[in-house]
């Protein structure tokens, strides 16, 4: 895991910095607090765009449709608020300062410490305190120096400190323990440079509003300087005030000032009685009394000093002038010396202090937002880390599918036109064979056909057409009564064969559906024989022929062929052409049953034509040989019985006997065109039973498509996912990282500033 953030800060460069704020709190103690605050608004930056950045990535992977959702509505909103939160302590932050409060009574020299200490006659002193006010100097970085008032937003000029012992003096809005800020160029002293606010209250001697003082204006004080005058012992309005202090803050931090310590120059053989009597004095209330402080540490925070004497010769030296120049008092040094431990002392503490009460608070509350953040993208990642598992595992087993699916589907394809070609290939033989048999029944069904028969053209017509079509029907009907059903069950095993054998490719929510995705029509051979057509070129012939006619008998000798050519070869004046049906005069085997009385004569007759007529040639051939044996009244009797053969047979040739010819040639003509036409049957028949099974087949093949492509459409789908989530996921771990991150820099940070603050 590689850590997020560039840390630049190497060794040498921390070395180097670590020396640098060395340097900078030797120089000054305040500057701890100045390095810490900036380290920390630093940090507290950091973190606010940590947080922006988190924030944003939270909401758009919350807006984010695509996928699942790896984090909760109340992720967003938890770090939309640290980010509202965070953006508000970095601004209370960015405005801390370290406060010191000086109290006393009027003219222990309260000013003129903090002038001594700002190097400056910054307050007004030695008229008394002007005002009942509070005054608090803060740096400004312009630089002219000017008053804000409270209540008020306009900027007072002040050119000198008389200016403002004037101002101050004049302005009647001023009520008892307002606040008056004193705005002091930054660049004319070092202190305010640092951060450091210093307040100068009115004489604790001269109010009754201690409790509301403290509320308004020491709660965020980090110091408190008790400026006594050690020409007089602490007075009890002075202890009484600082009791009450103690009550309100924890262990607030004191330092007493034994002012006015030049006076004891003047009696020195007393000095250093008094001295130890104030130090005593002064010890017991910290120690005992406020129980501020341990006794070894007090030394720490008593001393005695000359404000008056220390501003004097600040003042001279920042003139260029010697600072023990002038007036001084005897031991002037050491009062200087003393002042000076003062400051530091007080500048350690101050600045130890603030960073603690000021940054302690706020790195915790960081480190606990920071360690949130943390969570939230350690779930959002494992969330993601989830999701993508989910992702590969579905991925992974959609085309586990559909390579089972190719390779089914092909196996599938193969074994079906298999069985296609092996249905097709039995339909083709089942159906001639049946067309084989209903041609050879023909006769029956054309028997089964009665229409009036006229042998009109007219009429004829009409009842060809008749014929045709109840040929078609009847035809249509016998072989769909001898194939259909054993076709249609073949076709039926063969489609659920097919759908058996698909139906596993299909999801199992489709399985059941499968019959209805698939309609099975139910499922007729056509046969489309097209009888008219077929037989439109049908001559019949039913002109009457004598038997013993001279056409007749030549047919009988020569063929029906060869009569066709001798006679029009012969005899052009044949007026009409022949039949294209061999016209035959056996007759067809007619079932006993369908024949009537009539029709058993006209056979017989036939049947004896036909006897006398196979005769006739030679009775002809040996007529002139026996002419001249029998006479001509043997001739004479012959030609009569011709003659009365002749008469019977022209009337038996009824309407009839006409259909009954008509019908015959039909069945035979119709027999051969059928016959033609058989073998186009079967394959026509099994050719729809193919197009039936190979339409039911790509059906199916359609479906296990759809489910294909909804296969692949999911393996897209989750190939996007898993890119999206894996971006998701680096993203929540370099935020994560980021967060560990920062809670590193606050560790640092308190490690640094907090931890080894006292
Ligand atoms: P405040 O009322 O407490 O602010 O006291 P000031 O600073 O105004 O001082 C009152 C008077 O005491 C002024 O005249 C100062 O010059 C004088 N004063 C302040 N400090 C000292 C000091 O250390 N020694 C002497 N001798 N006089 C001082």
């Amino acid at each position: 895991m590689s850590l997020v953030f560039s840390r630049p800060n190497t060794k040498a460069v921390h070395g180097k910095k670590d020396k640098r704020l060395m340097a900078e709190v030797n120089a000054s103690p305040l500057k701890h607090f100045v390095t810490a605050k900036k380290k920390i608004n630093g940090i507290f930056e950091q973190l606010g765009a940590y947080i922006k950045e988190s924030a944003s990535f939270l909401e758009d992977t919350y807006k984010n449709d695509e996928l699942d959702p790896v984090t909760t509505e109340e992720h967003v909103q938890e770090v939309q608020g640290y980010l509202t939160k965070v953006s508000g302590i970095g601004e209370v932050l960015s405005r801390r300062h370290m406060k010191v409060v000086f109290f006393g009574r009027t003219s222990n020299g309260k000013s003129s410490v903090i002038n001594a200490m700002l190097c400056d006659k910054v307050l007004p002193s030695g008229i008394g305190h002007t005002t009942n006010c509070f005054l608090r100097v803060e740096g400004t970085d312009g630089n002219e120096a000017f008053i804000l008032t409270e209540g008020s937003e306009e900027k007072k000029s002040i050119k000198t400190v008389n200016q403002l012992a004037h101002a101050l003096h004049q302005d009647e809005d001023l009520d008892a323990g307002s606040l008056v800020c004193v705005m002091w160029p930054k660049a004319k002293c070092a202190l305010l440079r640092d951060d450091l606010v210093l307040v100068d209250s009115p004489g604790i001697d001269v109010t009754t509003e201690l409790d509301s003082w403290i509320d308004k204006f020491c709660l965020d004080a980090d110091v408190f300087v008790l400026v006594a005058n050690s020409e007089s012992t602490l007075m009890q309005t002075e202890k009484s005030f600082f009791h009450k202090v103690n009550e309100r803050l924890s262990s607030p931090n004191i330092f007493i000032l034994n002012n006015r310590w030049d006076a004891s120059a003047s009696e020195p053989e007393y000095m250093e009685e008094v001295r130890r009597q104030h130090m005593d004095r002064c010890t017991n209330f910290l120690v005992d009394e406020l129980a501020v402080v341990d006794r070894n540490q007090a030394s720490d925070r008593i001393f005695f000093v000359s404000a008056k004497e220390v501003l004097q010769a600040r003042v001279q030296k920042a003139q260029g002038m010697p600072e023990a120049g002038g007036a001084l008092a005897e031991g002037f040094q050491a009062r200087l010396f003393e002042f000076q431990n003062f400051e530091r002392r007080f500048e350690e503490c101050i600045s130890q202090s603030a960073v603690k009460t000021k940054f302690e608070q706020h790195t915790v509350r960081a480190k606990q937002i920071s360690e949130a953040l943390r969570h939230i993208m350690d779930s959002v990642h494992i969330a993601a880390q989830e999701q993508r598992v989910y992702c590969f595992e579905t991925k992974e087993d959609r085309q586990d599918r559909l390579e089972f699916i190719d390779k089914q589907l092909d196996l599938l394809s193969m074994d079906c036109k298999t069985k296609i070609k092996k249905i097709t290939e039995e339909v083709e033989k089942q159906v001639s064979n049946a067309m084989a048999e209903e041609i050879r029944k023909l006769h029956v069904l054309v028997d089964d056909f009665h229409v009036d028969f006229h042998p009109s053209s007219v009429v004829l017509k009409v009842y060809k057409n008749a014929l045709h079509q109840h040929i078609e029907e009847g035809l249509g009907k016998n072989m769909s009564e001898r194939c259909s059903t054993s076709i249609t069950s073949a076709l039926q095993a063969t489609q659920t064969d097919m759908i058996d054998g698909l139906k596993p490719l299909l999801p199992s929510p489709l399985r059941e559906q499968v019959d209805k995705l698939v309609p099975r029509q139910c499922f007729s051979l056509s046969y489309d024989l097209a009888c008219d057509k077929l037989c439109s070129d049908f001559q019949e012939d039913i002109s009457f022929h004598f038997s013993l006619g001279w056409t007749m008998l030549v047919n009988r000798f020569l063929g029906p062929k060869n009569t066709r050519r001798a006679l029009m070869g012969n005899n052009d004046q044949v007026p009409r052409p022949m039949a294209l049906t061999p016209v035959s005069t056996s007759m067809p085997p007619f079932p006993q049953s369908a024949m009537t009385q009539e029709e058993l004569m006209v056979s017989m007759v036939t049947g004896l034509a036909s006897l006398t007529s196979r005769t006739s040639m030679g009775v002809l051939v040996v007529g002139g040989v026996i002419w001249k044996a029998v006479g001509w009244r043997l001739i004479a009797l012959s030609v009569g019985l011709y003659g009365l053969l002749y008469i019977y047979e022209r009337l038996t040739w009824t309407t009839r006997a006409k259909e009954r010819a008509f019908k015959r040639q039909f069945v035979e003509y119709a027999s051969e065109k059928l016959q033609l036409i058989v073998s186009y049957t079967g394959s026509n028949c099994s050719h729809q039973v193919q197009q039936e099974l190979a339409g039911v087949f790509a059906q199916l093949c359609q479906q296990v498509d759809v489910t294909r492509q909804n296969l692949e459409d999911e393996i897209t789908d989750m190939n996007k996912k898993i890119e999206l989530l894996d971006s998701l996921q680096s993203k929540a771990k370099l935020l994560r990282n980021k967060a560990g991150w920062l809670d590193s820099e606050l560790n640092m940070f308190t490690q640094q500033y907090l931890h080894h603050s006292k």
